[in-house]
């Protein structure tokens, strides 16, 4: 823990000590929030009531999160740390940094627990914020793609295809273009030298990160990302080869 935080938490009375010591609660009231996210990549990608009711569940789940995920994280936006989720100190004052950020559904000052976890962000944003329109193609155009795709192999029934293409080829373009923009922000966006210049900006609402830490977001983009890809492949290879 970061010194100054040491400092902090020996100068807290015994009440303060209880409620520094229990972050758990919002780590995982936010992990539990995260969930629907989680969740509808899976019924999308393995269709598991099937292409009409797995399209018919998660199409929901996705228009409402934002209803009760940004309200949530908005709420605490200035006690939790947008890098890693944890709660800041309750002296912190204005001792952590503050992260004004016009997203797209309007602007949010989150908070940083310390200048190191600001740094990322920052870097993180102006990264993303250099390639919106290779993050909205990528990401929105490749949901959206797929959405219309599945949703005709839903309305033509299982194993008859559309165009000759099938759900499962579907889920392929989806896990490779997804990976194919997710992998560059999961990997390199932090890592840039170059931070943000003047106000922050965001091309995608940041309440979805805040929820477990941007942090983890960026990791689990690492991580699906290179599933993702893996799988893609090997399922486009293995069609060309019945094609073939
Ligand atoms: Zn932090």
């Amino acid at each position: 823990m970061d010194p100054e935080l040491w400092r902090r938490r020996a100068s807290l009375s015994p009440a303060d000590e209880t409620a520094y010591d229990a972050p758990m609660p919002t780590r995982a009231t936010g992990f539990f929030l995260f969930l629907p996210v989680p969740l509808v990549l899976f019924l999308l990608t393995r269709a598991p009531l099937g292409t009409r009711a797995s399209l018919g569940v998660s199409v929901p789940l996705m228009l409402t999160h934002r209803l009760y995920a940004r309200p949530w994280a908005l709420g605490r936006a200035d006690r939790r740390c947008l890098w890693c989720g944890a709660d800041l100190p309750p002296d912190a004052g204005s001792s952590c940094p503050e992260l004004a950020v016009a997203e797209p559904s309007g602007r949010a000052t989150w908070r940083a627990c310390r200048e190191a976890h600001a740094v990322p962000v920052r870097r993180v944003l102006a990264w993303a914020e250099r390639r919106r329109s290779f993050l909205a193609v990528g990401i929105v155009g490749t949901l959206g793609l797929f959405l219309l795709w599945s949703a005709a192999s839903a309305l033509v029934g299982p194993g008859r295809g559309v165009l000759g293409l099938s759900f499962d080829d579907a889920v392929a373009f989806f896990r490779l273009g997804i990976a194919a923009a997710v992998l560059p922000l999961g990997w390199l966006a932090a890592r840039t030298s170059s931070a943000a210049v003047g106000p922050l900006r965001s091309p995608f609402p940041l309440h979805v990160p805040a929820l477990v830490g941007l942090r983890t977001v960026l990791w689990l983009f690492r991580l699906v990302g290179l599933l993702w890809l893996a799988q893609g492949t090997l399922q486009l290879v293995g069609r060309i080869a019945v094609l073939g």
